[in-house]
């Protein structure tokens, strides 16, 4: 009758002898629940080796996959959002940016600067949808406008990285003029013989699809990004349809001749490069010193800039 005897709890040990997994070393892929290593995950730039899903990630995170290291000087961060309208929802519009400035660490929804593929110079704006869900006020107009000015100035493609909701409602009409001030410039660019790629990434919507989402030369898309102008819901709604599968993802949107490439994340900086040569940029050269760059760059973040209207 030995089972009498057989304890029946296990003692545990006390928590500091138990053997721990360190923590931050492991993670769950969102999509297929994968186990995947930290190390792995950042190697394969936050996309799962298994079933491919692409984790959204951050308009700084994106700047480092694209650019040459330490060849990005960021430019026009310190504009800011006035509250024109003086717009009350749950609570004035002045908290909400608030609030969105201090938990992403932005000032708005996108970062903009100049940079480098490959030694070739670009000019950049990446969104970042961490900030109210990547809308577009006057401050993402605005930057995307000297984003783009940028390029014409210094005779460099300019590459906008898109993930956006739509146009900010606080800032009512405002944020629409942005669609035909960013669309003007874009057209310019275009006279003055400079290429403009965009790269959509999940999700890009409404406002921004509406003007410089849709108009470059070549446009590019993550997989399985969502792509359109109003969401499937509204849509099955206004049209009482079933939409069919896949409908608004980036690999549909490509079928129907909307997006030219449709490319996994590790791609995107080699193609981008491709398509810089092919549009006949070459490697900076030695005089585009880039104390100057730093200096401007440093004293555009130190300022405040109020930005107003359109
Ligand atoms: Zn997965």
């Amino acid at each position: 009758m030995t089972w009498f005897r057989k304890r029946k709890f296990t003692t545990l040990r006390p928590p500091s002898q138990r053997s721990r997994i360190p923590e931050g070393m492991w993670l769950k892929c969102s999509n297929c629940l994968e186990i995947i290593t930290n190390k792995d995950w950042e190697e394969n730039l936050k996309v799962c080796p298994r079933c491919g899903h692409h984790e959204r990630i951050g308009a700084r995170e994106r700047i480092r996959q694209l650019v040459d290291p330490g060849s990005f000087e960021e430019y026009d961060a310190g504009l800011v959002s006035t509250d024109p309208l003086q717009f009350v929802d749950l609570k004035p519009y002045r908290e909400h940016i608030e609030e969105s400035r201090r938990k992403s660490g932005e000032n708005d929804a996108i970062v903009c600067g100049m940079g480098r593929i490959e030694t070739m110079p670009l000019s950049l704006g990446v969104m970042e949808f961490a900030f109210r869900g990547g809308s577009m006020g006057s401050v993402v107009g605005e930057k995307v406008a000297r984003t783009l000015e940028r390029g014409l100035e210094h005779r460099v493609p300019v590459l906008i990285v898109c993930a956006s909701g739509g146009a900010r409602m606080q800032e009512g009409i405002l944020s629409l003029m942005q669609l035909a001030k960013t669309s003007a410039l874009i057209a310019r660019l275009g006279q003055a013989g400079l290429p403009y790629f965009v790269l959509l990434t999940h999700p890009s919507y409404a406002g921004i699809m509406a003007s410089f989402g849709s108009l470059g030369d070549v446009i590019l898309a993550e997989p399985e990004a969502l792509i359109g102008f109003a969401g499937p819901r509204v849509i099955e709604q206004t049209i009482k349809q079933i939409l069919p599968p896949g409908f608004q993802k980036s690999e549909f949107v490509q079928e129907h001749g909307f997006v030219d490439l449709v490319l996994p994340r590790k791609e995107l900086r080699p193609t981008l490069a491709r398509l810089m040569r092919f549009f006949g940029s070459e490697p900076a050269t030695a005089s585009e010193t880039r104390p100057a760059e730093t200096e401007r760059a440093s004293e555009n973040s130190a300022r405040i800039i109020e930005s107003f209207g359109p």
